[in-house]
């Protein structure tokens, strides 16, 4: 049964009624939300729920009706987010797992792991024990894979999973494994769920071969019931009367598993085919039905795989597959779950010896903001994002040491460079940049609790927000929208308003900031719409290992080819431009600064060499950072 508690809820009744429940025989599982905390309260037990309906501090109880309780829907609204060290699967994300089938070596499974790292995977994956069909057919390195396994991840930041075949491996395979995967033939061995589920860690649980959704929730079931409570299930086809490919993907297990369990559902195109070809068409189809995420079997060396070559992506075909899913995800509201960027050396946010001020990060605009949220995904959840009025009380506020980083956007894919951000570089040559980092903007529809849409007539954001929901304001014949200085500031504005005729575009951080409500999601004309920040911090503290982008200005003499060449030095040099503005020089009217982002070459000093080549074209060269960008 579900246990709704009272707001104002006070600690000693909330501890009576755990007690209570645990003493009647009820594992009790509290669940903490944006709205409401409840209890899950789990038994082999029936009681009148009334006799808790009536302790001091229930609001409400709710039997839950279905076989599995903690893993259902009823118990928890809210999404389940899956956290594996930095990385999330859940929510409006799109987590790709890859590997090969087997770990079969060592210079296997880092080329695999390389591999599938560029091209922008986030776990690895790479079994050593294989529940083969044949006893006679490759068993698997056991636990020297296992080693290698996170050795390989490690070698590329990812973290690992692989599958776990019996109780006795638990143990073991804990040392080595990020995330435990049961397999389609052992999703129904119990003593297994039940060992796994009391290690406590991250599973990936396949749907068996012939298992109804039922089944397989009942599984997940299990493994929470005994103390996991991070499962992300696994559709990796189904047996059925066709023969044509290894098993039928079950798609619209998708949809099911989301309107019945709150828990993340990825897909196995490869399992589920069989066969190369099909794998990306399934892959990009899982996506579009809304799956949070893929494993997908990718080798190296497909054709001398020693399993399932025939169904593993050769590299390029997996690079090519998450290009595809990179321009699809917006399309059903989702962003490519990335690694995230490895930091600075010196942000140690983690750590309990750097001072208060270390966690501050400054942010131009008010809480809720798009930067706030890049903030966060750039930093994780650990740090302060500290609200500054301006651009420039961002860079003061790092001068003065209140913040140790700010978060400054400079470019938007439809609306162009932030020029003021860029001018503001150039007059602070104290302040560096140390990191690039780029978010989807999904602009949201956001009213009082209980509007709708056909109550709004007055629409406030920022410009931007407006014009680029045009297509949204100009079909709603009688919503005006109305020009706010930024757009989390009109959600603040309309929540002080309390005028259910007012709404505001913004990102649902504001609309949960002031608590407000989305009425509705992702309003923009144009859904590829992302804004590149960067990450600045103090000159004299801006330290980077292996940096593979340099963002830096020069200016040129007012003379013919003068441009050109400082472009053919970085030409000559191998070095990619990602940027190139150009910025008027203050009190040097027609004159001009250009401002530049280019690639880096790993483990070379073309840069340098470069570098030392433009200041014979060029005047006030100066490098405004060297820092690293992940895929
Ligand atoms: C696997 O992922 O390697 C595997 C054996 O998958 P399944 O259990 O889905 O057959
Ligand atoms: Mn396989």
């Amino acid at each position: 049964m579900i246990i709704i508690l009272k707001q104002n809820i006070n600690p000693r009744d909330k501890d009576y009624i755990q007690n209570f429940l645990e003493n009647k025989g009820f594992a009790v599982r509290e669940i903490v939300g944006d709205e409401e905390t409840i209890f899950g309260a789990v038994g082999k037990i029936s009681i009148d729920f009334r006799e808790v309906e009536v302790l001091t501090g229930v609001s409400r109880v709710i039997p839950i009706s279905k076989p599995y309780k903690l893993a259902s829907r009823e118990l928890k609204k809210e999404n389940t987010i899956v956290h594996v060290g930095r990385v999330k699967i859940g929510g409006n994300r799109v987590a790709v797992i890859a590997g090969p089938c087997a770990v079969e070596s060592r210079e296997q499974i880092f080329k695999a792991a390389k591999a599938v790292r560029q091209s922008g995977a986030v776990m690895l994956r790479g079994g050593a024990f294989k529940p083969r069909t044949s006893p006679y057919s490759f068993q698997g390195m056991g636990e020297e894979g296992l080693k290698i396994l996170k050795e390989a991840g490690e070698s590329v930041g990812l973290p690992v999973v692989s599958e776990i075949v019996g109780t006795a491996h638990v143990d073991m395979m804990g040392e080595y494994v990020d995330v435990f995967q049961i397999g389609a033939r052992n999703m129904q061995n119990f003593e297994l769920l039940k060992a796994v589920g009391a290690k406590g860690m991250p599973v990936v649980l396949k749907r068996g071969l012939a298992a109804t959704i039922e089944e397989w929730l009942m599984a997940a079931e299990y493994l929470m019931a005994h103390g996991s409570d991070n499962i992300i299930l696994c559709e990796r086809g189904i047996r059925t009367f066709e023969t044509y490919t290894r098993n039928t993907l079950d798609l619209s297990a998708i949809p099911v598993i989301q309107q019945l369990s709150h828990l993340p559902i990825i897909v196995d195109p490869s399992h589920a085919t069989g066969l190369r070809a099909k794998v990306s068409p399934m892959a990009l189809a899982a996506i579009a039905a809304g799956a949070d995420g893929l494993v997908v079997e990718v080798h190296p060396d497909p054709d001398n795989a020693m399993s399932d070559g025939p169904q593993s992506l050769y590299p390029e075909e997996f690079e090519k597959l998450m290009r595809d899913l990179q321009a699809l995800s917006p399309v059903v509201g989702k962003e490519i779950e990335k690694i995230p960027a490895s930091r600075p050396i010196n942000v140690r946010t983690t750590d309990t010896a750097v001072t208060d001020k270390e966690k501050f990060i400054a942010f131009q605009g008010v809480r809720g903001a798009y930067s706030e949220k890049a903030i966060h995904s750039y930093f994780g959840d650990e740090v302060t994002a500290s609200p500054k009025t301006e651009f420039r009380d961002v860079f003061e506020s790092i001068l003065k040491g209140d913040s140790a980083f700010g978060v400054i956007p400079i470019e938007n894919s439809l609306a162009g460079t932030i020029n003021e951000n860029i001018d503001l570089l150039l007059s602070y040559p104290d302040i560096s940049v140390v990191g690039e980092h780029k978010i989807r903007i999904v602009h949201n529809l956001i009213g009082l609790p209980g509007s709708s849409i056909d109550k709004i007539s007055e629409v406030y954001s920022h410009p931007q927000g407006l014009a680029q929901c045009a297509d949204f304001i100009d079909k709603h014949a009688g919503m005006k929208g109305i020009p706010f200085y930024d757009t989390a500031g009109a959600v603040a504005h309309i929540a002080e308003q309390k005028n259910a005729k007012h709404g505001a575009i913004a990102g649902e951080e504001a609309a949960r900031v002031y608590g407000m409500e989305i009425l509705i999601e992702s309003i923009e004309t144009n859904p590829r719409n992302y804004t590149k920040f960067f990450i600045i911090t103090r000159t004299d503290r801006a330290k980077y290992e292996n940096p593979n982008r340099a963002a830096f200005t020069f200016s040129t003499p007012d003379k013919a080819g003068a441009l050109f060449s400082c472009l053919k030095v970085l030409a000559d040099k191998g070095i990619n431009m990602k940027k190139l503005e150009s910025r008027p020089i203050h009190g040097k009217p027609w004159q001009y600064t250009f401002f530049l982002t280019v690639d880096i070459p790993e483990n070379s000093t073309a840069f340098e060499e470069a570098v030392k080549g433009l200041l014979k074209y060029s005047e006030d060269i100066r490098v405004l950072g060297k820092y690293r960008v992940e895929n």
